[in-house]
């Protein structure tokens, strides 16, 4: 049996920068991961302002950068009138240390992380293990966990479930998933078409309403990522065909030659669980939280998750505080703010895009233009995007 202070199920974003500031601190740590190697899914690409921070505390910022870019400026377009509103995230520069979206994938982190972890004297890696099984008591937690050629024991203190949005160890806690499923799904599309020549100063980030369809355009380095919206009763196999991609981009840039590297559909869900911990088992990331990518907060918010837990382990296993005391303080601020903030938000920042789409002049997009035009909400509404104001909010919850 493997002995170890921390155990982490999932080598996502929030299960690796758990991990990696956890050895950093000097604290004995353990990565699960039940894929060969961190998976390089398209889903997250945008880092915003305060994860920027965390990556260069971290010492990551600079090897991320060189491999993304940055989006200081966002959009949202209406392709009818043509209307272009931009928000300069260099106007928060008096209080954001990286005043910019930096556009990077999220497999990009990951496999950076594992890259640190693989001779790191306080952390390590293992890949095809998956967690099947956990029992705790008073002292700690044993974990089973199924590899390639059997099953391996594991005891540790404490136990992360960091293993996505169908986390067995919440599933296993018997804890409820709350919240709802959106009747339609997403499809995203990347392709290394120059989708920017088909527009007027488009930026690497755009929300674009539109009556048929609307989409939004995100800009990584390889790729231009295209997300649009599908209906519940639209098979998947012929959302990811020919047909369909060649529909999205006649429609978007008049060209249905336009080849793609990927084609992924996605069900989208706003679910927040009822508890984020029992005892010495504790939730992160998509296993505590699902939210609809608009806005890209869903990594950012599992990131947020593993920073602020990192510290309470700290305070717990390093200068012996209370661990409820610590551990229910993580769940009240990181949950408080995943309902206030990030749920909130994105279901408002998804009707503004659907309201957009109803009619050119809709409701929503003429109260986001009043809010453009006013310089002091303006400022509120880009520390709100940025994540800037979640932070300041969770610091304030005692
Ligand atoms: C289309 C789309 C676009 C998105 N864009 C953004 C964006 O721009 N910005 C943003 O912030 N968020 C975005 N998100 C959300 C983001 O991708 C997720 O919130 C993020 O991946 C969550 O990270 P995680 O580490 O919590 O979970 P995951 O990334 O899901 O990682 C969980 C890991 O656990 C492993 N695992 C599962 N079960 C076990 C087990 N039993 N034992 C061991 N390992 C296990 C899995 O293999 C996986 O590697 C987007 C999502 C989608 C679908």
């Amino acid at each position: 049996m493997t002995k170890v202070s921390v155990l982490i199920a999932g080598a996502g974003p929030s299960g690796a920068v758990a991990a990696y500031r956890l050895a950093q601190m000097g604290i004995d740590v353990i990565l699960l991961e039940s894929q060969p190697q961190c998976p390089e899914d398209m889903r997250a690409s945008t880092f915003h302002p305060p994860t920027l921070d965390m990556m260069q505390e971290l010492g990551l910022l600079e090897t991320l950068e060189a491999q993304a870019l940055r989006a200081p400026v966002y959009q949202y377009r209406n392709r009818v009138t043509g209307e272009v509103l931009s928000l300069d995230m260099g106007e928060i520069a008096d209080v954001a240390r990286h005043p910019y979206r930096l556009q990077c994938e999220q497999f990009k982190l990951t496999r950076l992380i594992a890259e640190k972890l693989a001779d790191h004297p306080h952390g390590s890696i293992l890949f095809q293990r998956r967690l099947t099984h956990y029992e705790q008591d008073d002292q700690g937690v044993s974990v089973w966990v199924e590899t390639p050629t059997g099953v391996e024991r594991y005891r540790c203190d404490y136990l992360i479930g960091a293993d996505g949005a169908n986390s067995l160890v919440r599933k296993l806690m018997g804890v409820e998933f709350s919240g709802f499923t959106y009747p339609e799904k997403f499809l995203t599309l990347s392709t290394t078409y120059p989708v920017h020549e088909a527009f007027n100063d488009l930026a690497y980030v755009a929300y674009m309403a539109d009556p048929k369809e609307w989409c939004v355009l995100i800009r990584v380095s390889e790729f231009w990522r295209v997300l649009v919206p599908a209906l519940e009763t639209e098979d998947d196999k012929v959302l990811v065909g020919d047909a369909k991609k060649t529909a999205v981009f006649e429609g978007l840039v008049g060209d249905s030659e336009v080849t793609t590297s990927h084609r992924t559909v996605y069900r989208v869900h706003q679910r927040v669980a009822n508890s984020y911990r029992q005892g010495r088992v504790i939730l992160m990331g998509d296993s505590a939280h699902l939210n609809n990518p608009l806005g890209g907060f869903g990594m950012n918010s599992g990131v947020h998750d593993a920073w602020n837990l990192s510290e309470k382990l700290q305070a717990i296993l390093q200068d012996r505080a209370d661990p409820d005391t610590e551990l229910d303080r993580y769940e009240r601020q990181r949950r408080t703010v995943m309902q206030e903030f990030v749920q909130a938000q994105t279901m408002r920042n998804k009707r503004s895009l659907e309201a957009g789409a109803e009619a050119a002049q809709g409701e929503a997009q003429a109260q986001l233009a009043a809010v453009i035009a006013d310089p002091d909400k303006r400022r509120d509404y880009i520390l709100n995007q940025s994540m800037i104001k979640s932070r300041e909010r969770e610091a304030s919850i005692a």
